[in-house]
């Protein structure tokens, strides 16, 4: 099992998250026609397309935090809606957190996602249970830091980050929008689960899957 995250593990974090929302683009764009403006799926997708065509002109051996601020910088400049800015500052922070080390242990990795959320609140004011991205990425980075602090490996915190992600996606559904544009239907936003919770659960479980295959 990997002990810790080098370049190519965020470089196939990366991938992994762009195939995830490609593969799930239209079920992305399905929530966002319900509570949204039927975007999301086409926003992730164009996104992290352009992240993979950047990383691809990258020289070898680029620091993981260095690939990070790339992709942030990328996603802000190819993707217009609120999920663009939110998710670039999110990758620009947890990259600058890192720095320039080589070999990212379990701690800078939780200190990273801590960085990445922080953005996100910084910017989009959201709160947990505000129905937003928030409602994945919190849980997914208290359970990092839990599993860490009990012992367990970079590959298992990643896979508790994971299953809490998705768990905090799924929880989204009766909750009623306070942030984003779902927040204008008011309570006809409950029942609908939100698209950027399930994007940002996708991207978590894409870190899972590239820190599995490092390993
Ligand atoms: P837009 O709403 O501009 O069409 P997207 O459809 O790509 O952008 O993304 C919508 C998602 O962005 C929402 O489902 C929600 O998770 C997230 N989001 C919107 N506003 C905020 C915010 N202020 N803070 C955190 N996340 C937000
Ligand atoms: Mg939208």
């Amino acid at each position: 099992m990997p002990t810790a995250v080098r370049d190519h593990t965020v470089i196939a974090w990366l991938h992994e998250a762009q195939a995830a929302v490609t593969g799930r683009a239209d079920y992305l764009t399905q929530l966002d026609a319900a509570i949204g403006d039927g975007d999301h799926g086409i926003n992730m997708t164009r996104g992290f397309d352009a992240v993979g065509k950047a990383l691809a002109a990258q020289g070898a051996e680029t620091p993981p935090g260095r690939l990070l601020v790339l992709a942030g910088k990328t996603l802000v400049s190819t993707v217009g809606g609120a999920s663009g800015p939110l998710w670039g500052s999110a990758l620009r922070a947890a990259g600058r957190s890192l720095g320039d080390a080589v070999d990212v242990d379990g701690s800078q990795l939780a200190a990273a996602l801590d960085a990445a959320l922080a953005a996100v609140v910084d910017l989009g004011a959201a709160q947990p249970g505000d129905k937003t991205m928030v409602d994945a990425l919190t849980p997914a980075t208290a359970a990092l830091r839990e599993r860490l602090s009990a012992g367990g490996s970079i590959a298992e915190a990643v896979s508790a980050a994971a299953e809490a992600a998705e768990a905090g996606a799924r929880a989204t559904t009766p909750m009623q929008a306070r942030k984003g544009r779902a927040s204008y239907l008011g309570e006809r936003s409950i029942g609908h689960q939100d698209p950027g919770a399930t994007s940002a659960a996708l991207i978590i479980r894409a870190l899972q899957t590239a820190v599995t295959q490092a390993g």
